[in-house]
C-alpha cells in the first residue's frame, strides 16, 4: 500500500503564491494596497484594525507576505539575484 503524497508545507505555498503575485503587472499596487495600515504602534505591535482581537507584532504576516511576494516579483523580472531570498527551516510541517 503506497502512502499519500506529501502535502506541500506552509513555506511552499507562500513560494507559490508569491510566484503567481509576480506575474499580475499590477502587483505594486496591490502590495502598496495590502501593506496600508499595518504600521507599529509604540508598543510594536501592529495597528491595523484587523488585528484588533488577534495581535501581531511589527512586521505582521500580512507585511511578510506582502515583502515575500514583492522580493518574488523583482527576481522574476531578473531585477534580484536568487541567494537574496532565504528558505525557511524544513523543520516547519
Ligand atoms: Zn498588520
Amino acid at each position: 500500500m503506497s502512502s499519500p503524497p506529501p502535502r506541500p508545507i506552509p513555506a511552499e505555498l507562500v513560494r507559490s503564491f508569491a510566484r503567481e503575485m509576480a506575474q499580475i503587472p499590477d502587483a505594486p499596487h496591490m502590495l502598496q494596497r495590502l501593506r496600508k495600515g499595518h504600521e507599529s504602534d509604540q508598543h510594536g505591535w501592529c495597528s491595523h484594525p484587523t488585528h484588533a482581537y488577534r495581535w501581531e507584532r511589527h512586521p505582521c504576516a500580512t507585511l511578510r507576505l506582502a515583502d515575500l511576494a514583492e522580493v518574488a516579483r523583482h527576481l522574476a523580472l531578473g531585477e534580484l539575484d536568487p541567494p537574496t531570498i532565504t528558505t525557511p527551516s524544513p523543520t516547519l510541517k
